[in-house]
């Protein structure tokens, strides 16, 4: 692992305190945005095939400006203290980012998911999650968590259900996780989300001119040639939705086995399939292996997406990216000093409190649909489409001709709840990016995306703390 100048929490804080800078703030108020509130920790037992085994875990509030605060649960063996802090912080400025009102928090348990089987994994779950229910960790007004690296919608519906015993009385029971299957009030949509997010934020930046010219680029995304890091959720649908929907090529994919790479571009759908199949990218049909996949970060390409986990791009490899634009899937793929130098060398970064706020985004969808118990579009989707079927009969009353079939079938939809979903998304993604471009065109002392970012993410907050009269 390369060595890192600051621990993930400093380099968050490092780049917050960039941003707080330039703005006029009241004495004290950016160190009590910026400081996380509380953390719990906490090591329990669980009886696996007859030996105890002890299990250390976390959940970080980070701020609670909004309640209830938000973030996944992340399990893995390395997680820590320092960098379950880093991302409840990056949690906050996320939702403040989108204008998802939450506050921000995150939790992680040091474990490795795959060494243990389904049922173990449940009891170590169901553990965690009583421990952290107790202590008003998980609630559905307080502190929802949601899935993250280790975690999937099994892991929330566990969660939940473990809630729903602990307070069978509470109404809202369901709200205590997002991310949850369909079947145990999960939203359509939630899975794919932050790679759509991602896809919908690199989509919006190739859709202003200017800042396509600026990064040294031209054009939209066809034809684009993309690296990824790590074909895990988020990477496989950002990759995804960019290869089939806008023509972008992916031309790399690294996976902790190695690179692959192939200048006319990767089915991803193929390649996440052949992983599944033999658990490595290496050898997949047609492509070149790189064992050193690290190195391919380095590779030519218009867009480098670091998908996979923090500190992927620090002092020790900044010089050498090549990428003119870097778009961070991940959370702190890139560490702070790595960021001054990829920015003195003009590249564009698509910073990850923005580019990967998808995911929190559709969360709240799901946690409203829990309050109000009702699926979207439920009401009205029947509605719009005999509306539809009326204009259609009108059109062809008016000009005595029937409107083609095509057209019919378009006209005389009633949008499901995916559709509201990702218009949803589009809508809060393309908002977000135009708001941070906004900020950073207009003001001298704000020169990069990732600066602006964090510039609407204080000024939201430090503006809540101060109506709040606190
Ligand atoms: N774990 C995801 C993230 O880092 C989602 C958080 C959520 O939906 O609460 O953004």
């Amino acid at each position: 692992m390369v060595a890192r100048e600051h621990t993930f929490k400093q380099s968050v804080d490092l780049m917050f305190e960039r941003a707080a800078a330039t703005l006029d703030l009241p004495s004290g108020l950016a160190d009590q945005i910026k400081a996380n509130n509380n953390i719990y920790m906490v090591r329990f037992f669980v009886k696996c095939h007859g030996s105890y085994q002890i299990f250390t875990g976390w959940r970080s509030v980070h701020s609670e400006h909004r309640l209830p605060v938000k973030g996944g649960i992340r399990f893995a063996p390395t997680v820590n203290q320092d960098d379950v802090e880093a991302l409840a912080a990056l949690m906050t400025y996320k939702c403040a980012i989108v204008d998802v009102p939450f506050g921000g928090s995150k939790g992680g348990l040091c474990i490795d998911p795959r060494e243990y089987d389904e049922e173990d994994l449940e009891r170590i779950t169901r553990r965690f999650a009583q421990e952290l229910i107790k202590k008003g960790y998980i609630n559905p007004a307080l502190n929802v968590p949601a899935p993250d690296m280790g975690t999937s919608d099994r892991e929330m519906a566990w969660i939940a259900d473990t809630y729903r015993n602990m307070h069978p009385e509470d109404i809202n029971a369901i709200a205590c996780t997002t991310g949850k299957p369909f079947s145990q009030g999960g939203i359509q949509g939630r899975l794919e989300a932050t790679g759509r997010g991602v896809f919908y934020g690199i989509k919006e930046f190739f859709n202003h001119p200017q800042d396509v010219k600026d990064a040294g680029l031209e054009g939209n995304l066809e034809g684009k040639r993309i690296i990824v890091q790590g074909l895990g959720n988020v990477g496989f649908h950002a990759a995804k939705f960019l290869e089939e929907e806008s023509g972008a090529r992916i031309i790399g994919i690294i996976e902790r086995d190695g690179a692959i790479l192939c200048e006319k571009g990767f089915s991803v759908e193929d390649v996440a399939a052949y992983r599944a199949e033999r658990g490595l990218a290496k050898g997949f049909p047609g492509a070149t292996y790189v064992a050193d996949g690290k190195r391919i970060l380095e590779e030519e390409c218009d867009v480098l997406i670091p998908a996979a986990v923090e500190g992927q791009i620090t002092l020790e490899n900044a010089r050498r990216v090549k990428a003119p634009v870097i778009a961070e899937a991940a959370n702190g793929p890139i560490a702070f000093e790595a960021d001054d130098v990829l920015r003195q060398a003009g590249k564009v970064i698509i910073p990850d409190a923005y580019l990967n706020a998808g995911g929190v985004t559709v969360s709240y969808f799901e946690w409203i649909k829990n309050l109000s118990h009702i699926r979207f579009g439920r009401l009205d989707r029947r509605l719009e489409a005999h509306r539809g079927v009326q204009i259609i009969d009108a059109i062809e009353e008016m000009v005595g001709k029937p409107v083609p079939d095509h057209l019919r079938s378009k006209l005389s939809y009633g949008a499901d709840e995916l559709d509201l979903v990702r218009s949803g998304l589009e809508d809060t993604m393309s908002t977000a990016y135009q708001t941070m471009r906004e900020i950073r065109n207009s003001r001298d002392n704000v020169p990069d995306l990732r600066t602006a970012a964090f510039v609407i993410a204080i000024e939201k907050i430090a503006q809540a703390y101060i109506e709040m009269g606190l």
